[in-house]
């Protein structure tokens, strides 16, 4: 599960397919049903803050009016999202934020 933007947890619970091993051991991820991202490029949020700022940029604004942002970042940040946009902080970002102790 982790890994996956919650565009793609969705589409995946969509398509019907059997659950996943992991599943019964799985977060809460019913925030994600309200993901301002889920109609969002997923390309969108992995872009790189150095090469594509525009892009982080755009993904950033998505974020900012998303009402599961204070969720996003805390699932990314629990489960050590390494890549990726999450409730509008990059990778680096959020790690300064959980060593700050949030
Ligand atoms: S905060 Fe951003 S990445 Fe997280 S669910 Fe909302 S739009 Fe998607």
């Amino acid at each position: 599960m982790v890994g996956l933007k919650p565009l793609q947890l969705i589409r995946e619970r969509d398509t019907g397919a059997a659950p996943r091993p992991d599943a019964m051991t799985a977060p809460d991820l019913r925030w994600q049903r309200d993901a301002a991202c889920v109609d969002a490029e997923p390309e969108l949020f992995y872009a790189d803050q150095s090469t594509d700022p525009s892009t982080v940029s755009a993904a950033r604004r998505i974020c900012r009016g998303c009402s599961v942002r204070r969720a996003c970042v805390d699932y990314a940040i629990e489960n050590n999202e390494q890549s990726g946009m999450w409730g509008g902080l990059t990778a680096n970002e959020r790690r300064s934020v959980a060593s700050r102790g949030r």
